[in-house]
C-alpha cells in the first residue's frame, strides 16, 4: 500500500452524514463531500430499492470524480401501507424538495417532515396498534469508478404511534415507536440513536469490511 491516504468520497453535502461516517470509519482516510467538487452534476434517486439508489449513486459520483465514493440510501417501510413509503420517503407528501429552502415550522423543522408525517397517519387511520408494524431501513454501497466494492444494510424495527411525541431527530422520527426503549426515536439523544438506527447499524457493518479492503489494496 502506498503511504498517501486513500480519499474516500461521501456522497452527500449534509455535514451531520459525513461527520457520522468519518467518526465511525475512523482509519486513515482523507474523506471527501460533494462540497470539494465544483459543478458535479446531482445523480437522481429513481431506483426501485434503497440499494439499488446507494449503489446507482455511489458508482455515479465515483465515475464522474474518479474518488472511491460512499453512498447511502434509507427511509421507512410500514408493512400495513405495503412497504411505503419506502424509496419516496423524503417526498412521501408531494414532491417539494426537503432541502434549505423548503418552509420552515415554527421549531425550525422542515414541514415537508411534517406533511410526510401527516400523510402516513392519516393512511394508517383505523388500523390497529399490533399492525402498525415498521422498520426504517438503510443501505450504504461503496463503489470505485468501476466497480461496487462493498454494501451493506442496517435496520430498526419499531411501530407507528397516532400523534408525534419527541422533539429531536427528523424526518419520521415523532412517529417511529421503538418498544423495548418504551420511546419514539424522537425522544433518544443522537448517540442514543446511532447506536441503535438502521444507519448506524449499516455504518458498523461496513467498518470491518471496509479495514479489510484497505489492507488489500
Ligand atoms: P435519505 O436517505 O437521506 O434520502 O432519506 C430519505 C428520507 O427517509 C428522509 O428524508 C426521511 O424522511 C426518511 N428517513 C431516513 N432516515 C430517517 C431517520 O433516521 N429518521 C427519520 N426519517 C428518516
Amino acid at each position: 500500500m502506498s503511504d498517501e491516504k486513500r480519499k474516500i468520497l461521501v456522497a452527500t453535502t449534509n455535514p451531520g452524514k459525513i461527520a457520522e461516517l468519518r467518526a465511525m470509519l475512523s482509519g486513515d482516510l482523507q474523506w471527501l463531500s460533494l462540497a470539494d467538487f465544483r459543478d458535479i452534476p446531482e445523480i437522481v434517486e429513481d431506483g426501485a430499492t434503497f440499494a439499488e439508489n446507494a449503489r446507482k449513486k455511489a458508482l455515479g459520483y465515483a465515475g464522474i470524480t474518479g474518488v472511491w465514493t460512499i453512498a447511502d440510501d434509507s427511509g421507512l417501510v410500514v408493512d400495513a401501507l405495503d412497504g411505503a413509503p419506502g424509496v419516496k420517503s423524503a417526498r412521501f407528501s408531494g414532491d417539494k424538495q426537503d432541502d434549505a429552502d423548503s418552509p420552515k415550522d415554527s421549531s425550525g423543522r422542515t414541514l415537508i417532515d411534517h406533511l410526510n408525517i401527516v400523510k402516513v397517519l392519516e393512511l394508517l387511520k383505523g388500523v390497529p396498534q399490533e399492525q402498525r408494524t415498521t422498520r426504517f431501513v438503510c443501505r450504504l454501497c461503496l463503489a470505485s469508478p468501476e466497480d461496487v466494492l462493498l454494501e451493506t444494510g442496517g435496520t430498526l424495527e419499531g411501530l407507528i404511534i397516532d400523534k408525534k411525541i419527541g422533539d429531536q431527530g427528523f424526518g419520521y422520527d415523532p412517529i417511529f415507536f421503538v418498544p423495548n426503549l418504551k420511546k419514539t426515536v424522537a425522544q433518544l439523544t443522537r448517540e442514543e440513536k446511532n447506536a441503535i438506527s438502521h444507519r448506524g447499524n449499516a455504518i458498523r457493518k461496513l467498518k470491518p469490511l471496509l479495514d479489510e479492503l484497505l489492507l488489500d489494496s
